[in-house]
């Protein structure tokens, strides 16, 4: 096993594992945060991806799959494994995030301020496109054999639509080995997602520790949200939320739904800025397996759909994304990237985040180093487009509504297991996180915890 990336860091999520002279790849995702980080994805992997026979997903979060348009294009032609949910969503992230790049380095052309000329983006919509012709579909809970080698059997992660953590067998020479993949691991009690299925048995175990060292808030969702919507539309301002459109959206409309005809917050037009902009809620309508919300007929015809509010704006061209700059009264604004990394978001910072009445709400996790991090540190400029643009927006942080499980979420996870995994390899998360959840995993459950550095191989025999 072979950990390309998500070691010792949050993104860029890409574990290799080898038997009987065959290659699998595990999650295929986009190294995002400083500049040393995003120049990972600009160079070769250290394995040809010609040589890679299979590439198996956990989930379609950038950060596992954003990588899989230049995987494609570096030579890798194998299948690529995932369940209907995570097929779908991909159809809708890749060429998204394709999108933004090729908007970013079109943008950067024009203004001429890059170190590469022309700017090239990392890859095209072409090119996704040609990756997704890839795609096929596993079961979304049973056995599937890839090959002698190796099989899956994926469980319900409750981290977003389609997230599933992975039993992998994997059999060479005669003896099986079972490796577990965490994923990424959702949180118990939600309101539209199931609780992340209980593991019972791993040799080795694949543990996410985005939260490793902090919990989530307590408090409730909708206090926190009805608090800061409320403040800032009384205050004439605009609500700017990075996110991509599927995802932490579907929660925050649920949520601006509910507070909407409860009469807590006024009514407020949304514009939901991506190239992809879709109805999230005819998604969850296609994957009610996924999910526990309820969609009646009743319900649509009196309005009433817990994932959409009553004015909700989809802008799909570049012109229509312009048009928001003149919204002058209080609105919501989501846009990707959820870390503002890149993306059309940062327009919309560019414009709301100099005026005080103005709030950019983080909802996500913001790896170190990206521009959401530095607004949540509190940081009173932000660089965008060349430019120093003064922070007087407030912001705020939705902790509630993370989509990662918080550490006592994990160790409650963790507690299925029944005996100790011979090793447990932490990794998706920050030094000071990984460090945080291996000592509660020493102290806890007495386990051996190693944390792989980048491109490090371990035996698993
Ligand atoms: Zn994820």
């Amino acid at each position: 096993m072979t950990f390309l990336g998500a070691a010792g860091t949050v993104t860029g999520s890409k574990y290799l594992v080898e038997a009987g002279g065959k290659r699998l790849l595990v999650d295929c995702g986009l190294f995002e945060g400083p500049k040393e980080l995003e120049q990972r994805n600009w160079q070769n992997l250290p394995v040809d991806p010609a040589t890679i026979d299979w590439l198996l997903l956990t989930h379609a979060h950038i950060d596992h799959t954003g990588y899989i348009p230049r995987f494609v294009r570096n030579g890798f032609r194998g299948p690529i494994y995932a369940n209907a949910a995570t097929i779908e969503l991909c159809q809708l992230l890749l060429p998204d995030s394709a999108h933004l790049q090729e908007e970013d380095a079109q943008f950067i052309a024009k203004k001429g301020y890059s170190q590469h000329k022309p700017p090239l983006p990392l890859y095209t919509v072409a090119e996704s496109q040609t990756a997704l012709q890839q795609f096929k579909e596993i079961p979304r809970a049973d056995t599937f054999t890839i090959s002698p080698q190796f099989s899956v059997r994926p469980h319900d992660a409750g981290h977003i639509l389609g997230s599933s953590w992975l039993e992998l067998t994997i059999t060479e020479s005669g003896k099986q080995t079972l490796v577990v993949f965490s994923g990424d691991l959702g949180r118990y009690n939600q309101p539209i997602l199931k609780d992340p299925e209980a593991p019972t048995r791993a040799d080795y175990l694949l543990c996410e520790s985005t939260y490793g060292d902090r919990d989530h808030p307590t408090g409730s969702v909708a206090d926190a949200l009805a608090d800061v919507i409320g403040r800032t539309a009384k205050r004439g301002g605009v609500v700017v939320i990075p996110a991509f459109a599927v995802d932490r959206t579907q929660q925050i409309m649920y949520y601006l739904r509910e507070l909407e005809d409860r009469q807590r917050i006024p009514h407020l037009p949304v514009y939901e800025d991506s190239p992809m902009a879709i109805s999230v809620t005819d998604f969850y309508v296609r994957h009610r397996e996924d999910h526990k919300l309820e969609f009646t007929r009743e319900e649509d015809k009196d309005g009433g759909d817990p994932l959409n509010m009553r004015e909700v704006h989809m802008m799909r061209s570049v012109e229509d994304s312009k048009s928001i700059n003149n919204v002058v009264s209080p609105c919501v604004i989501i846009s990707a990237s959820g870390m503002a990394t890149g993306g059309r978001v940062l327009h919309h910072l560019a414009q709301r985040l100099p005026d005080s009445q103005n709030t950019v709400m983080l909802v996500g996790y913001q790896a170190v180093g990206t521009r959401g991090r530095a607004l949540q540190d509190g940081a009173k400029v932000v660089n965008l487009f060349g430019q120093q643009v003064a922070v007087r927006a407030e912001i705020a942080t939705i902790g509630q509504l993370s989509a990662h499980a918080g550490k006592s979420e994990l160790l409650r996870w963790l507690s299925g297991f029944q005996a100790a995994p011979k090793q447990t390899f932490l990794v998706h998360g920050e030094p000071v996180a990984l460090n945080s959840l291996r000592d509660a995993v020493t102290s806890q459950f007495k386990w051996p915890v190693t944390i792989p550095a980048h491109q490090q191989s371990f035996d698993l025999s």
